[in-house]
């Protein structure tokens, strides 16, 4: 069956799927959503004795419906190779209790690797199938993991340029260098004196400026986004869900149909998204856990039914989760809304005239699949030191912010399902604040110091990723004002 893509906000009509990945973002403004969720047409027994590539092809097929059987199968071959630094792709470690889905195996050791090194694929199949002659310019903002994973994903793809732009001081020193160090003559990185949202907000206007879109059309130009909104990222996503739990019952860890939840991680909403709609595609998953750090808007909407963004902005050591507005909260949106894209846009411009909206009592009623929860600092490095003294386990910020949230949860609930946390960076990424949480002691060490220490107490070798960048040489040194963002784009492209 054929799978058609609607903006969240009515606008434009259905498009296929190579065109919507090609967008990024729709027309009007809004996300890109399939028609209809299609369900998983093989049995979980089936998909317990696949690879992790052809789980991949079971779920992108079913969205990516205009795409060939050999040009999805190239795409994911490309993707999901020797760049991750295991064979399984996702592995599932078993720890005090619960499963930690580690996606943090791939060239950039952040989860963003599980979508971003498929989507150049996606993208330049998308444009050949579309007859685009334009170069593609990915703009992206970042704050930390999709920066480096877009850079390595694009680095010299052909027909492609990308520009990362990262909130100054926002960043891990990790993150930073991981960036400024990125190879590739298509490649721009570039640090703004704002926050990340700033920086989202700099790129969304200018992806919405339509007379720069013009100017850059006849100079062989056309956008295109590598951030989370775009669903040719979101899809991909939904397939290690798949795999953990087919993993879950090869292995005997459950039985047939029975449920698991799911605890994630949350900043943009994107992850936790793709795992909503693998439950809807069919996957037994009971809860979705959404977990925050300190800025926990999300927290709160799920408490009150008000998205309200209006607060202090935190920096944690969670950075990848600082944010404010969770773009990808808008499909769920969207769809508790029963796909009414009238009133979803009305919220949409509630948000952004004053910052805030509540939904209905029906929608907040469709939420029951979800609980919200938050992690403070204080707790989330309580709880890497509390896994790592009990097991040995080292995590990262990220994933500690959700695994504290899951002891909430069950506290709350005594629901005992077997569960899977997302775990979305290796600790490598967030040294210094994961070895302080271990002991503060370590602080007076450098980072690569930290990084050898960090091996050796928790029995990992350092991956590639860090070693690449001990010593590798600074090819980025840009500084701009949020109003300076445009005009840095057209320097790059020499216009
Ligand atoms: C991006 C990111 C998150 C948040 O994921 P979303 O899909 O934006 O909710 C969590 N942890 C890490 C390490 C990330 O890089």
């Amino acid at each position: 069956m054929e799978v058609l893509y609607r903006s969240t906000r009515g606008q434009g009509g259905e498009v296929k799927a190579s065109q919507a990945i090609l967008k990024g973002l729709a027309d009007d403004g809004g996300l890109f959503v399939p028609t209809t969720i299609p369900k998983l047409e093989v049995s979980v027994n089936e998909l317990s004795k696949m690879t992790y590539q052809e789980v991949a092809y079971e779920v992108m097929k079913l969205y990516f419906t205009d795409f060939t059987e050999e040009e999805l199968k190239n795409c994911i071959n490309k993707a999901y190779d020797s760049k991750f630094d295991t064979e399984e792709i996702a592995p599932l470690a078993e720890v005090d209790g619960a499963y930690y889905l580690e996606l943090f195996h791939g060239a950039t050791i952040a989860f963003k690797d599980m979508a971003l090194s498929i989507l150049p694929h996606l993208l330049t199949t998308s444009a050949k199938k579309n007859d685009v002659k334009n170069e593609i310019v990915i703009l992206t903002a970042t704050s930390g993991d999709t920066g480096k994973a877009a850079l390595a994903g694009f680095a010299d793809v052909k027909g492609t340029r990308i520009v990362v732009f990262y909130p100054h001081g926002g960043v891990s020193p990790i993150q930073e260098k991981q960036m400024v160090t990125q190879k590739g003559d298509n490649t721009f990185v570039v640090a703004i004196n704002g926050n990340f949202d700033q920086a989202q907000s700099g790129v969304k206007a200018i992806f919405g400026n339509k007379e720069l879109a013009k100017e850059m059309d006849e100079k062989g130009f056309q956008f295109s986004s590598a951030n989370s909104i775009n669903i040719g990222r979101l899809i991909p996503q939904v397939a290690y869900y798949v795999y953990a739990y087919a993993k879950l019952f090869a292995e005997g860890k459950v039985a047939k149909d029975e449920k698991i939840n799911v605890v994630v991680p949350t900043g943009n909403f994107g992850n936790i998204l793709a795992a909503y709609y693998a439950k809807n595609m069919g996957l037994p998953i009971d809860k979705l856990v959404c977990a925050s750090n300190d800025n926990k808007v999300l927290y709160d909407f799920f408490e009150t039914g008000c998205y309200d963004r209006n607060r202090e902005f935190i920096l944690t050591n969670s950075p990848s989760m600082d944010i404010l507005i969770s773009s990808n909260l808008e499909r769920l949106i969207y769809k508790i809304a029963e796909n009414d894209s009238e009133k979803n846009a009305e919220l949409m411009a509630e948000l952004a005239k004053d910052g805030k909206y509540t939904i209905t009592d029906s929608m907040r009623k469709q939420l029951a699949d979800f609980y919200g929860n938050y992690a403070t600092e204080a707790e989330t490095t309580e709880e890497i030191k509390r896994v790592y003294d009990k097991t040995g386990y080292i995590m990262d910020t990220h994933t500690a912010v959700a695994s504290c949230v899951y002891g909430k949860y069950k506290k709350d609930t005594n629901d005992d399902k077997v569960t899977v946390i997302a775990s979305t960076a290796s600790p490598f990424k967030f040294t210094r604040s994961v070895m302080n949480a271990i002991n503060p002691a370590y602080d007076k060490l450098g980072d690569f110091e930290l990084v050898d220490e960090l091996s050796k107490i928790g029995n990992v070798k350092v991956p590639n990723a860090i070693e690449e960048i001990r010593n590798a040489e600074i090819r980025h040194n840009n500084l701009c004002n949020v109003d300076e963002m445009e005009s840095v784009v057209k320097k790059f492209l020499n216009m």
